[in-house]
């Protein structure tokens, strides 16, 4: 099977790992915090602090941001779960936003529909590693008093305004997972220049304990003393896995280049294919990372996509769907979201279908794919 995404390790990844094997650290040691410069230099941020999943990353996101039980905070509609759960865990109520049919990234008009007094913070996803529409997002925050927190999950090395993503929210995430840009097996991170949230993640990710005696507010204990100031997780990221991550990141801009180039070569080899519609070019100030290939069936055939979807797995095709709405998962049905609520985003994701791009894809594979699924709609 070609999978729709995979990871590439070279010789260099794994010296790095045994190398931190044999050290004297496996956690909290020099590795992490080395990794963590690396990231935040690379897209030119100030702080970064790591987890050890991207899903923690943005539950360590919305704590700083102060999520609290009764806040709402807006999220896309068209993400991976973890976006709106971690705002589950703070006891919070995910408000979801409809996308634009261009590139399924979130609308800000929608946004601004479901802003009310009890909105906090905004959540955009950069779909598919394309980035939205950042700016217009800043506006609405800061002219809402709101905070604005990019899941970036997808979008590691994707540009904007000719910039990497990473600066433009008050926090950004990347996840690590290894469909990711770059992995570290299970991992991710939050960027920011803000320094008070860069220490309540630190704090968070550690059981809320602090180790730094300038911090703590009780003094007549002895130098074993750790002062747990506040209730956190242990979400720390492993020195393994953050020697992965650095090793990892020196190859991002070849990694980015190589999907890049699969993609355009996607949009020559789809171009000529009747009833689909392709996912929008790079254009001069965005750059998409290329995390997934998103092609939709149109109107007409778009029923046949289910279809369409296992002729494709049944010639070893690795595609996928992404993602099913979030509030259409049984749990947020449950919780008493319905059908109908983005219908945007609904019509985007039942006429999906993501197809296999990665760094080392081939060109024979790329050429099978798209051959596969001209028959394939020719026949249905
Ligand atoms: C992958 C992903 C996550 C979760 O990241 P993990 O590292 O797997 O926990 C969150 N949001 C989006 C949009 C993702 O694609």
């Amino acid at each position: 099977m070609i999978p729709y995404s995979t990871q590439e390790i070279n010789k260099n990844d794994i010296k790095a790992v045994v190398r931190v094997l044999q050290s004297k650290w496996l956690t909290q040691g020099p590795t992490v915090v080395s990794f963590e410069n690396a990231v935040a230099k690379k897209v030119g941020a100030k702080y970064a602090v790591a987890f050890n999943s991207g899903t923690a990353a943005l539950h360590g996101a919305y704590y700083a941001a102060g999520v609290v039980a009764d806040d709402e905070v807006i999220v896309p509609a068209l993400t991976f779960a973890a976006t709106s759960n971690a705002v589950l865990y703070q006891g919070a109520t995910p408000v979801f936003a409809d996308s634009n049919l261009l590139d399924g990234n979130m609308s800000v008009v929608e946004v601004t529909k479901k802003i009310t007094k009890k909105t906090k913070v905004v959540v955009v996803v950069d779909y598919a590693g394309r980035p939205a529409d950042l700016d217009l997002f800043c506006k609405l925050a800061k002219k809402n008093k709101l905070t604005l927190i990019e899941d970036a999950a997808q979008a590691l090395g994707a540009e904007y305004d000719g910039k990497l993503v990473g600066t433009q929210a008050d926090m950004t995430m990347f996840s690590f997972h290894p469909v990711k840009s770059i992995t570290t097996g299970e991992g991710g991170i939050i960027v920011t220049n803000n320094l008070y949230f860069a220490e309540k993640m630190r704090l968070f990710r550690n059981h809320g304990i602090s180790r730094n005696k300038e911090n703590f507010v009780r003094n007549n204990f002895g130098d074993w003393y750790q002062e747990m100031q506040e209730l956190g997780f242990n979400y720390r990221m492993t020195e393994m896995s953050a020697a992965l991550g650095e090793s990892q990141l020196k190859r991002l801009s070849s990694f980015i280049a190589r999907r890049s180039k699969a993609a355009t070569l996607y949009q020559k080899l789809l171009a000529n294919i009747p009833h689909i519609i392709l996912p929008p070019k790079d254009q001069v100030g965005v750059k998409s990372a290329w995390h997934l290939f998103p092609v939709r069936l149109v109107h007409s055939i778009a029923h046949k996509r289910d279809d369409v979807f296992k002729k494709m797995r049944d010639l070893g095709i690795g595609v996928q769907v992404h993602h099913l709405p979030v509030y259409l998962h049984l749990f947020y049905e449950k919780l008493g979201y319905k059908k109908g609520l983005c219908p945007n985003v609904e019509k985007f994701v039942a006429s999906e279908i993501s197809i296999p791009l990665f760094p080392s894809i081939t060109i024979k594979e790329q050429k099978f794919i798209v051959d596969s699924l001209r028959s394939i709609i020719n026949l249905i």
